[in-house]
């Protein structure tokens, strides 16, 4: 039997994801696909969006010449602008999209001709204090970038640092920093990541950037009603390659974290930290073993795991275990890991095969 990890991704769900991030905004929205889209493969992502999606994000010119290679052919936007003024003849020759967020950037843009005028999203700091002009910085960026043959539409946007806090009060805060600086301009604006998309619709502006929740993660802190109708798109799993009766009181795996408490039928699942699921997932930790719960017991290691079939007497080896998906929660580890979807989706390594389905 060959080793039974992997990832199945989910590709209609995920564009029913993306869809509803439409629907709800009534507006464009760029498919954020960075970070190879959150360890679901870009390429695949995209060409799969290819004949819906508005437009798709990324965080850097190498992600978007991968993409541009591949053929795809909407626009991409670079989320963080270029980190060197040679970028910009990529920049040109694939007529990337190029958010601005320093003046450096602006004076690199001067400089700079083009064969065609370029888009260019500026960036406002409205509260994040990450990227971004300050209120001045954005009013001379915007004046220097409209007086210039080489730019061709502009478009202003900014971030939100609590959109994911249901009944936080620093979005609306946010909101209405950036809408008193760009009220100004008649200009599009682009402000909601995937939280100000499904919560905020003062936040929807000409554009949204909806990322973790095409792949199915409701980013909210609390349940809503847009946040229930995300569709699950990457299924992490393996299989039993052991199980083993323990009596009570004998450790298992590194460091005896886990000790036996009663007899305990253990299962051991081709699925380690070198796969990235967390090595820090606690005792406990939900998986679903033949679609039945069971949790985590001992800790993580390279390869492998050890979960809990006490009350499975019927598993056996080769048996299916889910780490997330369909029936385990990945919000659910990741708060069992101290962690967030994001890391975990972003974190499945190579050695995991993703598998396609339709
Ligand atoms: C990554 C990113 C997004 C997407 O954020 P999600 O929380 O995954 O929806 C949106 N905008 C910018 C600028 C980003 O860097």
């Amino acid at each position: 039997m060959a080793r039974a990890a992997k990832a199945e991704i989910n590709l209609a769900a995920l564009k029913e994801n993306y869809l509803l991030a439409r629907e709800v905004s009534g507006n464009k929205a760029v498919a954020i696909i960075k970070a190879n889209a959150y360890g679901h493969g870009a390429v695949e992502v995209a060409r799969y969006l290819s004949d819906t999606a508005d437009a798709f994000g990324v965080a850097c010119i190498e992600e978007a010449v991968e993409l541009k290679e591949a053929g795809i052919e909407q626009p991409v936007a670079l989320l963080e602008g270029f980190f060197e003024a040679n970028e910009l003849e990529l920049v040109d020759r694939y007529q990337l999209i190029t958010a601005v967020h320093s003046a450096w950037q602006v004076e690199a843009i001067e400089q700079a001709s083009f064969q065609q005028p370029i888009t260019v999203w500026v960036k406002f700091d409205s509260g994040m204090h990450r990227l971004g002009f300050d209120e001045q910085g954005f009013v001379d960026a915007i004046e220097r970038l409209k007086a210039l043959p080489q730019v061709g539409e502009l478009v202003m946007m900014t971030h939100f640092a609590c959109a994911d806090e249901v009944e936080g009060d620093y979005t609306p805060t946010q909101i209405e920093n950036f809408k008193r600086v760009s009220a100004a301009y008649d200009l599009p604006v682009c402000m909601a990541n995937s939280a100000g998309t499904l919560q905020w619709p003062e936040a929807h502006g000409s554009w949204v950037r909806p990322g973790i929740m095409l792949y199915g993660a409701d980013p909210m802190d609390l349940p809503t009603e847009n946040g229930a109708r995300l569709k699950t798109v990457m299924t992490l799993s393996s299989a039993l390659i052991a199980i083993r009766e323990l009596p009570v009181g004998e450790p298992i795996g590194y460091g005896r974290r886990f000790v036996t408490d009663k007899p305990t039928r253990v299962g051991v699942v081709a699925m380690g930290y070198a796969d990235g699921y967390p090595r820090h997932a606690i005792d406990g930790t939900p998986v679903a073993v033949n679609g039945k719960m069971s949790r985590v017991i001992g800790k993580v290691s390279m390869d492998m795991m050890t979960v809990d079939l006490t009350d499975q007497p019927d598993a056996k080896i080769g048996d299916p275990v889910e780490l997330w998906g369909e029936q385990v929660d990945v919000n659910k580890v990741a708060a069992c890991a101290d962690t967030i979807a994001y890391t975990l989706y972003t974190g499945i390594t190579r050695r995991v095969p993703l598998v396609y389905k339709k």
